[in-house]
């Protein structure tokens, strides 16, 4: 790998001489390969494989997959993430114990908002945001995969949370940097590294923590990270949260076999965790959590609660209550805690009912793309299900449909958007395909053919088919 000059100067003066070879050293192997499991749709400790330490669900591959030709992949069984990045888990874990309502500020494509969601106690809320508009589709696709419903993506600004005063319990910034941990994975990102794009990161980084801060609860937790090593990104923007914003950075136990190592600021001995690839196994990362002092703004009275359910449900009736009364056989009996109500656009969601006023206050401030999940679409007197509730363990109601196990072939020609033949017996109307037990989506048995409910812009595009497949034993 030819990496700059002024980025290893600057990696020496990091790590020192003798350490810095072997981080060199480390550059030029290839990285490893992780995946982490989805406990809503498999089983925890299903694979025997090494496990990432840090990570509940967290496994080592021996090497990549062909995870595009995998239908549990693409059913949302696993997410394939690097591993370094998993840690978020070990804060979560310490500081959040009760149901919160988390914001995830910069999160396409998506690896730590469907951790985090895995990972945050149940009952509480996550709001995904990616400013960049067309990166929050591949973010949607992957949370509607995901299939959790207390979910919201949004499409906004860092600037826009600031209206949101003292709102989330939990905020991770992961912030956009100068990717220097994401070297070897990708060549593109040593191209596009200079010690200017440098300055210009830790800048916005400031920007970016300084605009959202004001939606942060006093006591609440932010937790920044970024997947490149120098100190400014790192250590001084960490130093900056402290010494500017009053914050309280926290401390994570980690144990020494994890390779994790702390503060390369001189003088400083605040709590970082850092990833270095000849230390750990993943690639480079860093990670501090900081804590809201709690006299830093008058504490918001809580905001009582309402049950809307009776709301939504009298609002939405005169928007279909046909309609609305379908979606309703289809769900689960879990789902009495969810709301149903249609929008304007003919589309009925499921929304929990606990935090009806938290989305109001999203949607008079921010530009809400999804929230809950989508349970169907209305067409005249018929409602289409969506890919979403298939998605959905908890809230969908598998029974409501007669189901087809499809074998690998059919289930690869389903996500490609090909025309899949059922068997004779299979009723018409809308059936729920599953391969090996997992549901993959929906078609529409016209008799002699199916129609394919598949979404158009998540087909499997690659008209190839590799020689040998490899899949997660799952
Ligand atoms: N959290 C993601 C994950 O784990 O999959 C990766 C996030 S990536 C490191 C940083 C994200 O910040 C990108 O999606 C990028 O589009 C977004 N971003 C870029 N500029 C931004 C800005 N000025 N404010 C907020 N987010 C920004």
């Amino acid at each position: 790998m030819n990496l700059p000059v002024s980025f290893v100067d600057s990696a020496r003066r990091l790590l020192g001489d003798v350490e810095c070879e072997s981080f060199i050293d480390a550059l030029s192997q290839p990285a490893p390969v992780s995946v982490r499991i989805n406990p809503l749709k498999a089983r925890e400790g299903v694979l025997e494989l090494e496990r990432v330490p840090w990570a509940s669900g967290g496994y080592y591959l021996g090497e990549r997959l062909t995870f595009t030709f995998d239908p549990l992949f693409h059913a949302g069984c696993y997410y394939v993430q690097e591993a370094s990045s998993m840690f978020v888990e070990q804060v979560v874990r310490r500081y959040v114990t009760d149901p919160v309502v988390a914001l995830d500020l910069c999160a396409a494509p998506g690896g730590k908002t469907t951790h985090l969601r895995s990972t945050l106690p149940e009952g509480s809320l996550l709001v995904a945001n990616e400013v960049i508009k067309s990166r929050v589709r591949v973010l949607t696709e992957n949370i509607v995969k995901w299939g959790h419903p207390d979910v919201v993506v949004t499409n906004s600004d860092p600037a826009d949370f600031g209206k949101l005063s003292s709102f989330f319990d939990v905020i991770l910034v992961d912030a956009p940097c100068s990717g220097e941990g994401m070297f070897r994975k990708d060549p593109e990102a040593v191209e596009a590294w200079s010690l200017e794009n440098v300055e210009v990161c830790w800048q916005r980084q400031r920007r970016i923590v300084a605009d959202v801060w004001p939606s942060l609860k006093p006591g609440g937790v932010l937790i920044y990270s970024t997947c490149t090593y120098n100190r400014k990104e790192d250590e001084e923007n960490a130093r900056w949260m402290r010494d500017e914003l009053g914050a309280e950075l926290l401390p994570v136990e980690v144990p020494e076999a994890w390779g994790i190592t702390g503060n390369r600021l001189e003088g400083e001995d605040f709590p970082v965790y850092r990833f270095l690839p000849h230390r750990t196994k993943g690639e480079g990362f860093f990670l501090t959590a900081a804590r809201k002092p709690e006299e830093a703004e008058e504490d918001a009275p809580p905001k009582k609660r309402k049950d809307k359910r009776k709301e939504e449900k009298g609002k939405s009736a005169a928007a279909g209550k046909a309609h609305l009364k379908m979606a309703g056989e289809w769900m689960s009996d879990e789902a009495g805690e969810y709301a149903l109500s249609a929008d304007d656009e003919g589309s009925v969601w499921a929304f929990p009912c606990r935090y009806a006023d938290e989305l109001d206050s999203l949607r008079r401030r921010l530009k809400v793309v999804y929230a809950g999940v989508s349970v169907g679409e209305v067409k005249g007197r018929d409602l289409i299900p969506s890919h979403a509730l298939a998605m959905c363990p908890a809230l969908f109601r598998k029974e409501a449909f007669p189901t087809e196990e499809v074998d690998y072939g059919q289930a690869v020609a389903y996500l490609r958007r090909e025309a899949v033949t059922l068997s004779a017996a299979a009723p018409r109307g809308y059936v729920l395909l599953t391969y090996r037990g997992v549901p993959l989506g929906f078609v529409k048995n016209i008799g002699n053919r199916s129609n394919n409910l598949y979404p158009q812009e998540w087909r499997i595009r690659s008209g190839y088919t590799p020689e040998e497949v490899k899949t997660l034993p799952l």
